[in-house]
């Protein structure tokens, strides 16, 4: 193989890297099997590697995604409609069971002094041998109030006493697939922890712990997943940031150290071809723009091959930097590489490059545009003109870099919205001979004397500052009684020939989270808008039908477009000019501020809608921050001081992150103090041979194989 831009990529370069470092490096631990714990058969076996656990080890590192607090119950006159509340009350109705189509419904009422609930139980005909009319429960679910009457779908039911043992305490809640229930996931945890004292075994010698006020791993990883409180909570959680942080920082050291020294092995020259660009552009660029360039431009012809993150909010215009740099490349004479996370996201800027070319005759520049969807003699076509070295500025998904697309002499690698991929670009191997100059373009706000941290070795540029001229997008936070009012505007809006979002946090619907799903929304608008098309949009579509959508979204032909977080990488839609999110107070806000970044890119007056489920004060307060601020850093730090640890972790999708507790933009501190100790480390012992970290070396042993489990598609 002779790819070098696959060496260029994370996956490949950290396989390779931790293959080397696996081979000279000690034992593993030997972890118990999940067929071996008790309640896990095959079906559950599959369904959890489907999650990525494999082994005990995976298993108590699948953190709960958030926690349900069981408070007192309340009377029936407090309940009040879009909370999750518990009831006390004795039977009082009927408890009726029939069928109705495919459904099985069973529904009864239930009473206390100040009031009635009704209860509605669906596909459960079992409920209706555990409630006998007279008899008292606590029942504990979503409330709303349909025809002026409180109701409750699907409460649990907890007997007084079991109830009372329940009272103050955080359950766990797991991001789940279909078929595995939250029950199964708490219970097997609770058995590994118990029976393989391994899984979580303490791997740091004493010395870090008292230097950094940690708590014992054992002691953290159980305090996670069944907390005594907000305080043990708290404790238990900065441990494990720590321990991300800190393997992932180590983890970085050492591929670093085996990489080596590089010089620049394509060096450039500064080229008039950028500034007739630049001149030429239908807008100024930035002050910020223009610097971040020239360090870019200074970068490409210095000693060294660039590896360089830029920084910039949704909508600093990262994308002609990208731009800028291909175009010096290719007037260098060599090949540049740009990466998007998506084939429309490709597309897009292969489209907007091609359009500057041919507008401005830039004869250096001969664009491509390579992606998974392509048929499979247009890959070919494109392959040849990237092998013979006629095609020079080639624009592609990753998916480009799973084929061996051999280069004529690939001299720059760019990967935009870079997080999305979880892990870092890395430097190019140095077995491969030569090493192109890297650009990483992010968006996640973070701030520089961190990132310095985070990404190790690369240099970092910000872009610190909005195009001017733009409209602010109109930000308004209301709750579900708002939600005719939001679909009348919406309404408006696409008469007059703009596009709209509809985010919802889930695909289907559950019955762990009840919130918005695109499935519903999706059906529900169609009915409600018959005269305008609705789309849909979800992480589980195949990428085809995911950019048959976007591509339709696009070109104008739907009007409303219901989809899950999947819309935050990019995509630059200037008509779309509403997003209404809905169950806003299942996201981080710095999450809502990326969405948010999708609207308001054209010339049209834009709005934003985050419509919560949760009208209580501290959600309100949370989701306000984003109508006070659009400053991504701002939005970052207040989301860390208003969450509580119910919300502390958020909804969010398994498996795609580098880190599932630890958050860059939000955990400074531990971060910082990871990375003091992770560089000290590296520093005494960096084959980790003291016998002290004899441990230390085996959970980073686990370490590096269970992230290339998870980056190695
Ligand atoms: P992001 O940083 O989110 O990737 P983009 O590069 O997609 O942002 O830029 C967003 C929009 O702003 C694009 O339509 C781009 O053409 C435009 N843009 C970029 N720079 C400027 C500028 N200096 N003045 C006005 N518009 C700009
Ligand atoms: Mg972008």
């Amino acid at each position: 193989m002779n790819n070098q831009i696959e060496s260029a990529y994370p996956a490949y370069y950290r396989q390779k890297a931790v293959k080397r470092l696996l081979f000279f490096w000690r034992t593993a631990w030997d972890f118990m099997k999940l067929s071996e714990i008790k309640g896990i058969g095959p079906k559950t076996e599959a369904l959890m590697n489907k999650l990525g656990i494999f082994d005990t080890a995976d298993l108590i590192r699948y953190y709960p995604c958030s926690y349900e607090e069981y408070a007192s119950p309340k009377k029936a006159a407090e309940l009040t409609a879009g909370t999750r509340n518990s009831f006390r009350g004795t039977i009082t109705g009927n408890v009726s069971s029939r069928r109705a189509g495919r459904y099985h419904i069973t529904t009864t009422v239930v009473s206390d002094s100040t009031g009635s609930v009704r209860l509605t139980w669906f596909n459960a005909p079992y409920i209706a041998g555990i409630l006998k009319k007279g008899s008292q429960f606590i029942f504990r679910g979503n409330v709303r109030i349909k025809n002026g009457v409180l109701c409750m779908d699907h409460p649990e039911i907890h007997t007084p006493e079991k109830y009372d043992a329940l009272m103050n305490t955080l359950i766990p809640v797991y991001g789940l697939t279909k078929g595995l229930s939250r029950n199964t996931i708490a219970k097997s945890v609770q058995y590994a922890l118990q029976s393989d004292p391994q899984a979580a075994n303490e791997y740091l010698p004493e010395t870090l712990i008292r230097l950094n006020g940690l708590r014992d791993e054992t002691a953290a990883i159980r305090a996670i997943h069944f907390p005594k409180s907000a305080d043990d909570f708290k404790e238990a959680r900065r441990r494990l940031a720590f321990d991300e942080f800190f393997k992932f920082i180590l983890a970085m050291r050492m591929l670093k150290e085996a990489d080596g020294d590089r010089k620049n092995d394509f060096p450039m020259h500064a080229v008039w071809d950028t500034e007739e660009l630049i001149e030429s552009l239908p807008y100024k660029l930035t002050r910020s723009q223009l610097s971040v360039w020239h360090e870019a431009e200074k970068d490409l012809s210095s000693e060294h091959p660039m590896s360089r993150l830029v920084q910039g909010d949704v909508g600093s215009g990262k994308t002609i930097i990208a731009f800028l740099c291909m175009l010096m490349t290719c007037a260098n004479g060599y090949q540049s590489v740009l990466l998007a996370p998506t084939e429309v996201l490709a597309k897009q800027h292969f489209e907007k490059i091609e359009k500057l070319r041919a507008e401005n005759k830039i004869d250096v520049l001969n664009p491509v545009l390579l992606t998974g969807s392509m048929k499979a003699s247009e890959k070919n076509a494109v392959r040849d003109l990237i092998r013979s070295g006629s095609a020079n500025c080639i624009i592609g998904t990753h998916a480009l870099l799973m084929q061996s697309v051999e280069y004529q002499n690939l001299a720059l690698v760019i990967t935009d919205e870079q997080h999305r991929f979880g892990v870092r670009q890395r430097n190019a191997l140095r077995e491969r001979g030569t090493v192109p100059h890297m650009m990483v373009m992010s968006a996640t706000p973070i701030p520089r004397t961190l990132g310095m941290i985070y990404y190790g070795d690369l240099d970092i540029s910000v872009i610190d500052e909005l195009p001017a001229k733009r409209l602010p997008i109109k930000s308004a936070v209301v709750d579900e009684s708002w939600m005719d009012k939001a679909c009348e505007f919406i309404e408006k809006q696409a008469e007059e020939g703009r596009q709209v979002y509809v985010i919802c946090p889930m695909i289907e619907s559950s019955e762990d989270f009840d919130t918005y799903n695109v499935t519903d929304e999706a059906e529900r608008l169609t009915k409600r808008f018959p005269n305008l098309t609705v789309g849909t949009l979800h992480g589980r579509m195949k990428p085809d039908e995911k950019n048959a959508v976007m591509e339709d979204f696009l070109a104008g032909n739907v009007d409303i477009l219901v989809s899950t977080t999947v819309v935050e990488v990019g995509v630059d839609v200037p008509n779309a000019s509403v997003m209404l999110i809905l169950g806003a107070e299942r996201f981080g806000l710095a999450q809502l501020h990326q969405l948010r970044g999708r609207v308001g890119r054209g010339e049209y007056q834009s709005y934003c809608i985050f419509m919560s489920g949760m009208n209580s004060k501290d959600t309100l307060e949370r989701l306000n921050v984003l109508k006070e601020s659009s400053d991504g850093f701002v939005i970052a730090e207040k989301d860390f001081l208003l969450r509580g640890p119910g919300d502390l972790l958020g909804v969010r999708q398994s498996g795609d992150a580098m880190f599932s507790i630890a958050d860059v933009t939000r955990d400074g501190e531990i971060l910082k103090l990871a990375g003091e100790t992770a560089a000290a480390l590296a520093k005494d012992d960096p084959a980790l041979i003291l016998p002290e970290h004899e441990l230390l070396g085996k959970e980073m042993r686990r370490y590096f194989e269970a992230n290339e489990r998870k980056i190695v598609l």
